[in-house]
């Protein structure tokens, strides 16, 4: 049974037997779904900036939940 993985970039979900397997030196591996997310990898942005990764929308989710706590008291 192929393991599911996520990508390491937009955290969306990798198909089985496709993406991009990435090792780095120092032995911790990544995942990419696309060239797209492999090479803003390599350009070293960062997914928090770009509205179509995971991890923009955490952190979007979580300025919500901080601003609602914030406007609550
Ligand atoms: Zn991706």
């Amino acid at each position: 049974m192929p393991r599911r993985v996520r990508c390491s970039f937009c955290g969306a979900e990798i198909e089985p037997g496709t993406g991009i397997m990435y090792v780095k030196n120092d032995g911790t591996i990544l995942w990419f779904c696309s060239s797209k997310c492999f090479k803003s990898y390599k350009m070293r942005r960062d997914p928090k900036k770009l509205p179509w990764t995971a991890k923009y929308h955490e952190l979007m989710q979580q300025r919500k939940r901080k601003k609602a706590r914030r406007g609550a008291r």
